[in-house]
């Protein structure tokens, strides 16, 4: 039996609760075949074994009180994961849907995405099944005090660096930063994505959203193409949704799609998004909302179809896992698509991405097209040690180089390993042999 499918074999038995985990691991693991068949080193080390266990994983109880009296719990997790070429690194995401499986495919991922950034940071995720939605601030603070309290005991500027993900946002990072702060009695970059005043990066609310866009334009312009006249349908309605599409727009295309988890709204004009923001950033409420004020605009909620359905030239699912499956790559080949970046992660089924590649689709699977946010962070936490901020326009010019190095670096992966054009390979590759070198060198740990 191959390296590869003695791996995939034990990782299955071992996780046969874990569909996400599997799901991500056995992507990532097809991908490397060629790479470890090729030289025993990797074998001989154990270096795939010891990649797809976690360093550490730790769950905690988040005890908290609503605004009735009530006592209520949670399930609080952080998974370092690899820390073979820096500090773990990775967003905490509160949804109900979170349990160990969903945090281990982010962290598993995050290696890789990190590591194509070409910056010295680990792969790590947390969070809880806490659901933000519906609560107050009062409520959404009690809880971020309670995680951080037990948080705290396992972070550090150069331990593990957590930001934010799905239900974790500026207003979160604020909380859990405040109480890191009294209990250490210590201000230092322990999260990213704080506020501008209190150690926060320009652009990296932005820098998701930008990211995609510019790793996509990158690709265009090296086949002397470009969003311009582009028709580009968008999923989610958070950071990385709405700073794609303002990207979108100012490279000339136009977003005509938002979705949220009740629905999805398409705009023939092009979304509106100052309506988006306000809806969605300020009234916290609901995409129903958008239809009213704009005419020519259509709402269709879920079940009854999806963004996916439309006539786009570009897809950017920027929700959240498993959002387009097989049915929907077949739609949108249909109508045309040229080209589908992830803007969340591992918004495609393996089914629909085997399908959109094999069916010539230009996929840019979410460990490259949405590794801005995090190699922003990164930013964010080199800006720290120098107790300096730099501009919008110094942090928005590294992270678009940083987008084109991640592109050129996937394009000749995929290149050197035959396959011109797969950038699935060509990022599982580019990720994988800077954190195996890291781990060869560092021996067995
Ligand atoms: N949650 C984001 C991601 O999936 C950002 C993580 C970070 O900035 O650390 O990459």
């Amino acid at each position: 039996m191959s390296y590869v499918d003695r791996i995939i074999e034990d990782i299955t038995k071992k996780n046969s609760d874990q569909p996400e985990f599997l799901q991500a691991a056995k992507e990532v693991l097809e991908s490397l075949r060629v790479v470890v068949d090729a030289d025993s080193i990797y074998e001989d080390n154990a270096v795939l074994e010891r990649l797809v266990e976690p360093e550490r994983i730790i769950q905690f109880r988040v005890p908290w009180i609503d605004d009735k009296g009530n006592v209520q719990v949670n399930r609080g997790y952080r998974v370092e994961f690899n820390s073979a070429i820096g500090p773990y690194k990775g967003g905490l995401r509160f949804h109900p849907s979170v349990n160990l499986s969903i945090l281990k495919f982010l962290g598993f991922e995050q290696i890789f995405k990190n590591s194509l950034t070409g910056l010295p940071i680990g792969g790590g995720k947390g969070g809880s099944d806490f659901d933000p939605k519906g609560k107050s601030d009062r409520e959404v603070m009690k809880f971020c005090q309670s995680f951080m309290t037990e948080l705290s005991r396992h972070i550090g500027p150069d331990t593990d660096v957590p930001a934010g993900d799905i239900g974790v946002g500026g207003r979160e990072i604020g909380y859990m930063f405040g109480q890191y702060k009294r209990l250490r009695n210590e201000f230092s970059g322990i999260l990213t994505g704080k506020g501008l005043d209190w150690g926060g990066s320009l652009a990296r609310t932005e820098a998701t959203g930008y990211g995609l866009v510019y790793l996509v334009e990158e690709h265009l312009n090296q086949h002397d193409d470009s969003f311009k006249d582009k028709t580009v349908a968008i999923s989610g309605s958070g950071n990385v949704a709405i700073f794609a599409a303002q990207k979108v727009y100012q490279f000339g295309g136009k977003p005509v799609t938002m979705t949220d988890s009740n629905g999805y709204i398409y705009d023939p004009n092009g979304i509106d998004l100052d309506a988006i923001k306000d809806i969605k950033l300020v009234q916290r409420a609901r995409l129903t909302e958008y239809a009213a004020g704009h005419p020519g605009s259509t709402y269709t909620p879920t079940g009854e179809g999806k963004p996916w359905d439309l006539k786009v030239d570009i897809a950017l699912p920027c929700a959240t896992q498993n959002e387009l499956d097989l049915n929907d790559a077949k739609n949108l080949l249909a109508n045309g698509v040229k080209i589908v970046g992830e803007g969340a992660n591992m918004p495609s089924t393996q089914e629909a991405a085997d399908f959109l590649l094999e069916n010539g689709v230009t996929f840019f699977p979410g460990k490259a097209a949405n590794a801005g946010g995090v190699g922003t962070s990164a930013l964010e936490m080199s800006q720290n040690s120098e107790r300096l901020s730099w501009t919008f326009e110094e942090v928005d010019t590294k992270l678009r180089t940083i987008m084109q190095t991640i592109y050129n670096n996937i394009a000749q992966a995929a290149k050197d390993y035959g396959q011109e054009g797969n950038y699935i390979l060509g990022a599982n590759i580019a990720g994988f042999k800077k954190v195996a070198g890291a781990m060869l060198d560092q021996g067995i740990v």
